[in-house]
């Protein structure tokens, strides 16, 4: 994946892209101004006089958890992998591939270095040998970016050369799904792998490996510049923390919004501008096309871990997608369907036939809710993933809240 050939025009033109020099790149935060404002200090003392389990403590305190999807307490992980004999490694999940996602890219083309400061610190914490960051084919303004930015880590002697290993991805959803991308970074098919092992014990060539996703690791290093604090003081709703949310569809102002974890769909809606003109809100996307859809009455509930469970949904990685009344609920589980089964890496039965049926049944005049309900039931016990056991979370939702579209 790492010599892949650009087989597509927009793969071509990404590619073209992220070779220009020229290209036009974003105004960020470069590595000067960066260490100009105190940046890497942190990291300098943990690496001459830090103890990791401090460090541990204060990102758990902070009560940080995994912002790639499946929300695991962050310090937690040091831990696992700390377990096992090195040599460890560590993987950086930057394909960020969940429609309607773009948070990592906001922070990556904005301040880089938060990023891989942390990316250093959870390193350190774990005494990686080398660090794999795996990042999206189709971000070249922030592969451009990196690129210059790891050279000018290695210029000032922070890293050596060829310890972070920038990867690139091949436009695989599922390689998104942590032991698939170690599957592809070690140069094979991204399937993903059956665990137990899990990957802290037995990931990249077999060794005890630290994954993390983008944002997760932007925050590390903001807990360790600024105290657990940065996240922990925000209360909302009885929830503590923040929330990246990529905010998308029928919303004034879509972008990506910084607010408290407790925050409910209104709060996210008034954060984008409210809905867009002519536009009345109907459902909403909470976190990623596997998060279902969820009806526009069920508008109180604080989109935070954990919180949408009892609906049979989740946050994952805050992919808030908003529809109004000129969109079917139907054609939109339809369209999550279809994703699946496009995106499916068909290793699994239940899955791959699962994801084909499904769309065959949706495409009905009127959908056998009964067949629909015990092919989710099948897809939801016997898929390997999360993929193919989070791929009717659209269909259940959509027959339990829009009966009358089916
Ligand atoms: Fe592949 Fe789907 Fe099975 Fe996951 S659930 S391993 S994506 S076929």
């Amino acid at each position: 994946h790492n010599h892949i050939d650009h087989a597509t025009p927009e793969k071509a033109m990404a590619a073209i892209a992220a070779d220009d020099t020229h290209a036009h790149l974003p105004d960020y935060e470069t590595f000067a101004s960066y260490a100009a404002d105190g940046g890497y200090a942190v990291l300098k003392d943990l690496r001459e006089t830090g103890n990791w389990e401090t460090v541990q403590e204060k990102v758990l305190a902070s009560g940080l958890r995994g912002l790639g999807g499946a929300g695991f307490p962050s310090g937690k992980k040091w831990g696992f992998v700390r377990a096992n004999a090195g040599p460890r490694y560590m993987a950086v999940n930057g394909d960020e591939g969940e429609p309607g996602t773009f948070k990592d890219r906001w922070y990556l083309e904005r301040t880089p270095h938060l990023f891989l400061e942390g990316m250093l610190i959870a390193a350190w914490a774990v005494e990686a040998e080398k660090i794999f960051l795996y990042m999206r084919d189709e971000y070249p303004a922030v592969l451009e970016i990196l690129r210059r930015e790891i050279a000018a880590l290695e210029a000032a002697n922070i890293v050596p050369a060829g310890y972070i290993d920038l990867r690139r991805g091949a436009g695989a959803y599922i390689c998104g799904e942590e032991s698939a991308m170690i599957e592809s970074i070690e140069g094979k098919r991204g399937l993903p792998r059956h665990r137990p092992p899990f990957v802290a014990q037995v990931g990249i060539f077999g060794r005890p490996t630290l994954v993390h996703n983008v944002e997760t690791l932007h925050w590390v290093a903001r807990i360790c510049r600024e105290g657990p604090e940065v996240m922990s003081s925000t209360e909302l709703n009885g929830r503590k923390g923040l929330r990246s949310y990529s905010v998308s569809g029928r919303v004034a102002a879509p972008g990506m919004y910084l607010l408290a974890a407790g925050s409910t769909i209104t709060d996210v809606i008034a954060a984008a501008g409210g809905m867009a003109a002519g536009h009345v809100f109907k459902a909403y996307q909470p976190g990623g096309p596997s998060s279902g859809l969820l009806p526009a009455s069920m508008n109180d509930i604080p989109l935070d871990f954990d919180t949408l469970q009892p609906h049979g949904s989740f946050i994952g990685s805050a992919a808030v997608i908003v529809l109004s009344e000129s969109d079917s609920a139907r054609a939109a589980a339809l369209n999550m369907l279809r994703f699946f089964e496009d995106e499916s890496c068909g290793q699994c039965t239940p899955c791959r036939v699962g994801c084909e049926k499904a769309v065959k049944l949706m495409q009905a005049e009127r959908w056998d809710t009964g067949l629909l309900e015990e092919l989710s039931s099948a897809m939801v016990d016997a898929s390997i993933c999360g993929l193919g056991q989070a791929a009717p979370n659209p269909i259940r939702m959509v027959i339990k809240h829009f009966p009358e579209e089916v």
